[in-house]
């Protein structure tokens, strides 16, 4: 079975108990030896709501198993997180992904890189390096990376959280908070830190979705507004339908990213993509 259509198809992994025991097994000693080198990125194309064109894209990693297929990081990147494997993982993609933004930026494509950070490698120390060292490597400049963290990894240690992230920022480097909607980390908390994005999760889009007439998107409107105010840019995260289009259109989103705008798709075929995008 496919995870979703079209091209980035990923396959379903379901195990029973005494498979996940062995898979765990696997991934941890897999991943200590050769399989970085399996590991592909898919970029998925954010777009601008007022315009329709492609202002950046987001790194999503796989891993083309020699005889499972291209797998979805849900099904290897927690135990690359418990094993601390995440941390050489997040390095390469960091050095990967803004190579091939300053790749694209020299072929005159200038696209907003992003990246997911895990908690785990957020609390280390080696973050700030890893950042640095990719930047300085791919030329890339800084306000064309973003670091994507989700809430939770930010509401374990606020402070330490807010050194970190101003840290980050004094090298021009921007910071987004990814599936906003899905913790219940404190508004007043979060947003008293240095962020420059808030990713709103879809469960919040499909649950305006189902909301009856009238109040329609009147949460999504309410965190869209809330945002304005604090001078923080929105992206709407599984924009499906043109019925999701339309809802995130009218709450004043400025950023959208789906399938329906754009699937995760392999490095060669960004450029295509944009343009025919920008044409249209
Ligand atoms: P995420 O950061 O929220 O990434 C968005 C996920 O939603 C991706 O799943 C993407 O393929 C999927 N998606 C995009 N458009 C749609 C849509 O319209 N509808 C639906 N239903 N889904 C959509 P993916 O690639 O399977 O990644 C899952 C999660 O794995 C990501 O969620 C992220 O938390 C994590 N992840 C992915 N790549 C990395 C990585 O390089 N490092 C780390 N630390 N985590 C990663
Ligand atoms: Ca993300
Ligand atoms: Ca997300
Ligand atoms: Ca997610």
């Amino acid at each position: 079975a496919a995870k979703s259509s079209g091209r980035d198809r990923v396959h379903l992994f379901s195990p029973g108990l005494r498979e996940a025991a062995r898979w765990r097994l696997e991934v941890a000693t897999r991943l200590r030896g050769d399989a970085i080198d399996q590991l592909v990125v898919h970029y998925q194309p954010v777009v601008r709501l007022d315009t329709g064109a492609v202002e950046g894209v987001e790194a999503l990693v796989r891993w083309q198993h020699p005889e499972r297929g291209l797998l979805p990081p849900d099904s290897f990147l927690s135990v690359a997180e418990e094993t601390g494997q995440v941390i050489p993982i997040t390095r390469w993609l960091l050095r990967e992904t803004t190579r091939k933004a300053a790749e694209w930026a020299a072929q005159g494509l200038p696209l907003r890189m992003s990246v997911n950070v895990s908690a785990r490698h957020f609390s280390a120390e080696t973050l700030v390096r890893d950042v640095r060292v990719a930047l300085r490597d791919s030329g890339l400049p800084p306000d064309q990376l973003v670091l994507e963290l989700t809430e939770t990894s930010v509401a374990e240690d606020p402070t330490r959280a807010e050194d970190q992230l101003t840290v980050l920022r004094s090298f021009g480097v921007r910071v987004a908070i990814d599936d906003f909607g899905t913790g219940w980390s404190s508004l007043a908390q979060l947003f008293s830190l240095p962020i420059g994005t808030l990713k709103i999760d879809r469960s919040l889009l499909n649950a305006a979705e189902r909301a009856v007439a009238g109040e329609t998107g009147a949460v999504l409107t309410a965190i869209v507004e809330l945002t304005r105010t604090l001078g923080i840019r929105s992206v709407a995260e599984g924009v499906e339908t043109p019925e999701h289009l339309r809802m995130v259109r009218e709450a004043g989103c400025d950023l959208a990213q789906g399938w329906l705008l754009g699937q995760p798709m392999p490095a060669e075929e960004i450029p295509r993509f944009v343009r025919s995008v920008q044409a249209a």
